[in-house]
C-alpha cells in the first residue's frame, strides 16, 4: 500500500473537471451562466472549431475585484452562497464555486475584469500544479471576459472523447439557444470561426420577443402557438404551447425552463404528454417553450453536478398544476361545437374512477333530449374526429390474429369472462361489448397497447426480444447529436431488439428492429427510440428508463384508430384484456375500458324512475 498523499489543487480540480466539464458545451454552459449571475445584459461569445481551440465570452455584468479574481478560480470559492440555508433556496444558477476552478484545470484559461469602482481593469491566469495565480493588469470596460483555449490539452483521454467540429459546435449552440430562450431581456451574440450564427437583441415586447423564437427555432412556431400564463398556488407558468397540429416526429422542440434553469424532468415530461393526449397522434410530439416558476425553496437543483435535473418537493402538486392549465389551453383550440369529445364525456382528473361512476356524473355531461341540435353536433364531431385520426400515419397492421382465442362467436359467448363478448365497433375507436351488467366501452388502441407494453416486459426480462433483420435496410437522417447516441448507446439498443449502424454525423442505417414491431414504420419508431435514450443520457440502469422504452415500443406496435377489427378480432382482444396484468389502464394512466351497467343506463333513459 503507498503513502496516502494530498492531491495536488491542479488534479483535484481535473478530478471535479470530470463532473462537469464534459465537453465544450459544458464550458460555455458554466460561463453564461456566471454572466448572467453576475447581472449582465450583453454577452457576446466567440467560438473557434467547436469551443476546443477557443471559447471566448464576455459581458457587462458587474464585474470582478481585483482581490476576488485569484479566488474566482479557486475551487470551492463563490460568492453566491454562504450558508446550508442559502442552499435550501438557490435564486441563481451557480452556487458550487467549482466551475472555473475546474475549466481552468484543463484549459489555458485567462479571465478578465472591470468594476464600476476601480480604475483599472486585472487580469488572472493559473499555472503549475498548484494551480498558482498571476495577477497583471489589463484594459477591459466593466464586465468580465473569460477566454477559455485548448481545452482538454492537459487531459489527452478527455479529449479523445470530442466529436467533430460540427458536433460539439452543435451541442454548444443548443446551449446558447436554451439561454437566450430564457433570458429574452439579454442581447447575445454568437460567433462561429469568425462568422456570426446569431445576433439577437434584447426583447422588450411580445413582438420581439416571438421574433427571437423564430431566430432560434423558426418562422412558424410563435403563429402555431397559443401563448399560456396560469398562476395558483404559488406556481407560475407562462410560455408559448404549440397547436396540436404543428405536431413533430421528434421531441426535439420541447423547451421547459423551471426557474430560468433549462431542464429534463419526468413529471414534467409526463404532465404534457398527458394534456396533449387527446389531440395529438401516437407517435407524434408537441412543441411547446414553457417557464414554470416557483419559489426555490420548493425545488431542488442541487441534484445533479450540471443541475439540468431538479427535485420539486411537491411534484404531484406541480405535475397537476401543469397538466391542468396545459389540458385547459388545448382543450380550448377545439372547435366550439365539440361537445361529444372523449373529452367530455369524462375529463381527465375522474378517469380512474370511471369504473364505479355514478349515473348523475353521466346525466350531467350527456343531453338528455336529443333534439336537432346535439345531432348534428354528433356529425360534425365524427367528422372531425375522423380526420383527426388521419394524420398521415401509417396504419399498422398488428397481428391480432396471432392472439389465442380466436373462436366463433358462439363459443366466445360461453368462454367470455368479465369483459364479455364484442358486438361492434365504433367509428375505428371503441368496440361494443356486452357483458352480464350491461355494456362495455373499450378503447381499443389504449387497451392493446398495455397488452403489448406488459408483453414486452416479460420479453424483456426474459431476455427474449427478437430482432428481425429489415430485408431493405433502411437509411435514416439523424442530428450529429442522435448519431452519438446511437453510439454510446450501442449494447442498450441492442438489447431492445435493434441494430443500427452510424454512417456518418447525418445518417444512420436500420438493419434490425424487435420482430413484433417489423409491422412498424421503423423511422419514427427509431427517432422515438433515440429521443428516449438520449433524455436519459446517463441513467438507463434505472427501472424507469426501461419502462419508458418499452411504453414507446408499445405505442408503436398497436393497432391504431381506425382499423377495423372483425368480430372475432374483437374478442381475441378482449380476452387478452382479462389476463392481463393492469390491463384496465393504458400506459398513460388512462382508463382502457369503461362499464355502464343496466341500471346507469336504465337511469339514463329515466326508465323505472
Ligand atoms: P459559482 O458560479 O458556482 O459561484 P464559479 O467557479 O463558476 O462558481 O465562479 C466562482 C465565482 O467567480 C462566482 O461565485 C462569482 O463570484 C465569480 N464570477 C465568475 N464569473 C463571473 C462573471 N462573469 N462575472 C462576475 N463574477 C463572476
Ligand atoms: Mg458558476
Amino acid at each position: 500500500m503507498n503513502k496516502i498523499q494530498l492531491l495536488s489543487p491542479r488534479l483535484a480540480n481535473q478530478i471535479a473537471a470530470g463532473e462537469v466539464v464534459e465537453r465544450p458545451a459544458s464550458v460555455v454552459k458554466e460561463l453564461l451562466e456566471n454572466a448572467l449571475d453576475a447581472g449582465a445584459t450583453k454577452l457576446s461569445l466567440d467560438i473557434e472549431e467547436g469551443g476546443v481551440q477557443l471559447i471566448r465570452i464576455q459581458d457587462n455584468g458587474s464585474g470582478i475585484s481585483k482581490e476576488d479574481l485569484p479566488l474566482a478560480l479557486n475551487r470551492h470559492a463563490t460568492s453566491k452562497i454562504t450558508n446550508l440555508e442559502d442552499l435550501e433556496g438557490v435564486a441563481t444558477l451557480g452556487f458550487r464555486g467549482e466551475a472555473l476552478a475546474s475549466v481552468s484545470s484543463v484549459s489555458r484559461l485567462t479571465l478578465s475584469s472591470g468594476t464600476e469602482d476601480q480604475i483599472h481593469s486585472w487580469q488572472v491566469t493559473t499555472a503549475g500544479r498548484d494551480m498558482t495565480t498571476s495577477i497583471t493588469p489589463c484594459a477591459h470596460p466593466k464586465g468580465t471576459t473569460v477566454e477559455v483555449k485548448d481545452l482538454f490539452f492537459n487531459t489527452p483521454a478527455r479529449r479523445k472523447f470530442l466529436k467533430t467540429t460540427k458536433t460539439e459546435f452543435s451541442h454548444l449552440s443548443e446551449i446558447v439557444k436554451r439561454i437566450a430562450l430564457s433570458h429574452f431581456e439579454v442581447q447575445i451574440s454568437l460567433n462561429h470561426n469568425q462568422k456570426a450564427i446569431y445576433h439577437l437583441p434584447p426583447c422588450t415586447t411580445a413582438q420581439l420577443k416571438e421574433k427571437r423564437l423564430a431566430a432560434l427555432l423558426n418562422n412558424d412556431f410563435a403563429k402555431q402557438s397559443l401563448f399560456i400564463n396560469a398562476e395558483a398556488s404559488g406556481l407560475k407558468l407562462s410560455g408559448w404551447v404549440g397547436l396540436p397540429t404543428y405536431n413533430r416526429s421528434q421531441a426535439d422542440f420541447q423547451y421547459f425552463f423551471v426557474n430560468g434553469r433549462p431542464v429534463k424532468d419526468r413529471v414534467v415530461n409526463h404532465a404534457v404528454k398527458q394534456a396533449y393526449r387527446d389531440v395529438l397522434f401516437h407517435g407524434r410530439h408537441a412543441a411547446f417553450v414553457l417557464y414554470l416558476e416557483l419559489d426555490p425553496k420548493l425545488v431542488d437543483v442541487n441534484v445533479h453536478p450540471t443541475k439540468h435535473e431538479v427535485r420539486f418537493r411537491e411534484s404531484r402538486l406541480v405535475h397537476d398544476f401543469l397538466f391542468h392549465h396545459l389540458h385547459r389551453i388545448i382543450g380550448e383550440i377545439r372547435p366550439k361545437n365539440d361537445q361529444i369529445s372523449p373529452t367530455s364525456l369524462h375529463s381527465r382528473e375522474t378517469a380512474p374512477e370511471l369504473h364505479s361512476t355514478n349515473s348523475m356524473d353521466f346525466q350531467h355531461r350527456m343531453p338528455l333530449m336529443p333534439g336537432n341540435e346535439s345531432s348534428t353536433n354528433f356529425n360534425q364531431t365524427s367528422q372531425k374526429y375522423n380526420s383527426t385520426y388521419q394524420i398521415q400515419e401509417r396504419q399498422i397492421d398488428v397481428q391480432l390474429k396471432s392472439m389465442p382465442y380466436l373462436a366463433n362467436s358462439e363459443t366466445q359467448k360461453e368462454i367470455a369472462g368479465q369483459m364479455g363478448y364484442a358486438i361492434a365497433q365504433l367509428h375505428g375507436i371503441y368496440i361494443l361489448a356486452q357483458n352480464e351488467n350491461g355494456l362495455i366501452l373499450v378503447d381499443m388502441h389504449a387497451a392493446h397497447e398495455r397488452i403489448t407494453y406488459e408483453k414486452l416486459k416479460t420479453a424483456f426480462d426474459q431476455q427474449s426480444l427478437q430482432a428481425q433483420p429489415l430485408l431493405i435496410p433502411v437509411s435514416l437522417e439523424v442530428t450529429p447529436i442522435q448519431a452519438e447516441t446511437i453510439e454510446l448507446h450501442h449494447t442498450d439498443i441492442n438489447q431492445f431488439g435493434f441494430e443500427l449502424t452510424v454512417l456518418s454525423e447525418n445518417s444512420a442505417t436500420i438493419r434490425r428492429v424487435p420482430a413484433f414491431l417489423h409491422h412498424a414504420d421503423p423511422k419514427p419508431l427509431v427517432l422515438d427510440l433515440l429521443n428516449d435514450l438520449a433524455e436519459h443520457q446517463s441513467s438507463l440502469a434505472v427501472k424507469g428508463v426501461r419502462d419508458d422504452i418499452l411504453a414507446t415500443m408499445a405505442c408503436h406496435g398497436s393497432v391504431r384508430a381506425k382499423r377495423i377489427l372483425t368480430i372475432p378480432e374483437m374478442n381475441a382482444l378482449l380476452r387478452e384484456m382479462e389476463i392481463t396484468e393492469r390491463s384496465d389502464q393504458c400506459n398513460h394512466g388512462r382508463p382502457t375500458w369503461i362499464q355502464l351497467s343496466m341500471n346507469q343506463l336504465d337511469k339514463l333513459f329515466l326508465r323505472g324512475q
